[in-house]
């Protein structure tokens, strides 16, 4: 899988997720040396099984006003779109509240404004990344809909519309009439609908990742499938050791781009980010008799539903459960159960079932930046529901803040020491 270099290169990525392939390719073609190491290759951890959506025109943070009232719900229903294992909740109770917390209002347009900066690059740093031929490939930009079971939309409705007036985000309502045009043999329970015209989606997110780290290869990256074990300092400021399963790896700089398994990497150093997994399920359909051609993200349920090469992607919910606990399959077949009532006539073939660990943050931005008191150490993860929109130009602003040029966007928001030191 590696090219091998003979030097220490500048630059050390830990993982090869969306983040850190984005971030090792902008440094690369910024004319830096790198090696991303990984155990499990490219695209092994959420990059592989994430929903695909690319929304530029998303800017709409996860925790929303008035989520308190919700917690009881969370608890009680193991299947619901969002629940907290009760073992995990001691664990888990600080996070939620500063997620609570971030909820409010005046957070949620703040939140917002940053969410967009980042997201609305997503398309252009994919093409950058990509190349013309392998972007057109892989993504399509064609819109997605959002769509409401019954006549009600969900509470969030009014604050997502003033974030898209805010922000001159296009969206056009769709009723019945319109719903079943688009999508035929939608459920006549749907009769409230949303298209977004500004995002689109990649139809195989594995595949796309891959390609990432395929024209890292052909530059002359190195990818090494280690795993990061403990990161020293060499001392006065001249970069870090990586001791990895093995090797010991030295590089002027590192970037931890792990993921959901950010913050137990960095936690010996004394640096504490609020990192929690929001894990998700998909439930893979290989044979659907139903082709829609956009993404359909059911807001009253809480699931997501994507064309795909492989078939049709049914994506989403979240459990707060941890790094360890085992799979739920549960969560994963009731995805199918919500695609059929979404779809009542849909035959589908044998679905295949998985789980991933989105990497989240309370305020649902990700971190991005030098870490605190330790120069030479880059954190670059927490993008929780929005790695794969987020990831690229993530990537774009970290090879620059790690390069010392002038950023495309203010980094300020997404700054690791806004949580406290
Ligand atoms: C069900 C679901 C649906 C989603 N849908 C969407 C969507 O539609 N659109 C969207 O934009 N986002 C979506 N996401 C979110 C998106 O998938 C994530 O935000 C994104 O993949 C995170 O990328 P990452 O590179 O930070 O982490 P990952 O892809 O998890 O990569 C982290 C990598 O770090 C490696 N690693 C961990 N520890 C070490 C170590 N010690 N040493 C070396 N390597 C290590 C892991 O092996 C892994 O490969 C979804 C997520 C889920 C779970």
């Amino acid at each position: 899988m590696s090219t091998m270099q003979e030097r220490d290169p500048d630059t050390i990525v830990i993982g090869a997720g969306v983040v850190g392939l984005s971030t090792a390719l902008y440094l690369l073609q910024a004319g830096r040396t790198v090696t991303v190491i990984d155990p499990l290759g490219p695209a092994g951890g959420a990059s592989f099984g994430n929903a695909g959506m690319l929304s530029p025109d998303t800017a709409v943070p996860i925790a929303l006003p008035g989520m308190l009232r919700q917690v009881p719900r969370w608890l009680a229903d193991p299947l619901g779109p969002l629940v907290v294992r009760p073992a995990h909740l001691p664990r888990a109770a600080p996070w939620l509240t500063r997620w609570v917390m971030a909820g409010r209002p005046s957070r949620v347009l703040a939140i917002s404004d940053a969410l967009r900066a980042l997201h609305r690059r997503s398309f252009t740093c994919w093409q950058e990344l990509l190349g013309p031929a392998c972007y057109h490939d892989l993504v399509r930009p064609v819109g997605s809909a959002q769509i409401w079971e019954g006549d009600a939309k969900s509470a969030a409705a009014a604050l997502e519309r003033q974030v898209r007036e805010r922000h001159g985000i296009r969206a056009e309502p769709l009723g019945p009439d319109d719903l079943r045009q688009m999508f035929p043999g939608i459920s006549r329970d749907v009769r409230n609908g949303l298209l977004v015209p500004g995002n689109g989606f990649t139809v195989n997110p594995q595949r796309i990742v891959a390609a990432l780290a395929e024209r890292f290869l052909s530059e002359g990256g190195e990818i090494a499938g280690e795993r990061a074990m403990k990161l020293i300092p060499a001392g006065a400021g001249t970069g870090f050791m990586v001791m990895t399963n093995l090797a010991n790896r030295s590089a002027a700089q590192v970037v931890v781009a792990a993921g959901a398994w950010s913050g137990e990497l960095i936690a010996p150093l004394g640096l504490r980010v609020p990192l929690e997994t929001e894990r998700g399920y998909h439930a893979m359909l290989p044979a659907p008799n139903i082709a829609p051609p956009m993404p359909i993200s059911n807001k009253s349920r809480g699931f997501g539903l994507t064309p795909m090469e492989q078939g049709i992607r049914v994506a989403g919910t979240v459990e707060i459960a941890g790094l360890t606990a085992p799979p739920d399959e549960r969560r994963a077949a009731i995805l199918v159960q919500h695609a059929k009532r979404l779809f009542p006539g849909l035959e589908h073939g044998a679905p295949s079932f998985w789980m991933g660990f989105r990497p989240s943050t309370p305020d649902s931005l990700p971190v991005l930046g030098v870490a605190p008191g330790r120069s030479g150490l880059f954190l670059a993860f927490g993008h929780g529901h929005f790695g794969m929109t987020g990831g690229p130009p993530s990537g774009q602003l970290m090879a620059a803040l790690i390069t010392g040029r002038t950023p495309e966007i203010d980094p300020a928001p997404y700054a690791p020491t806004r949580f406290g030191r």
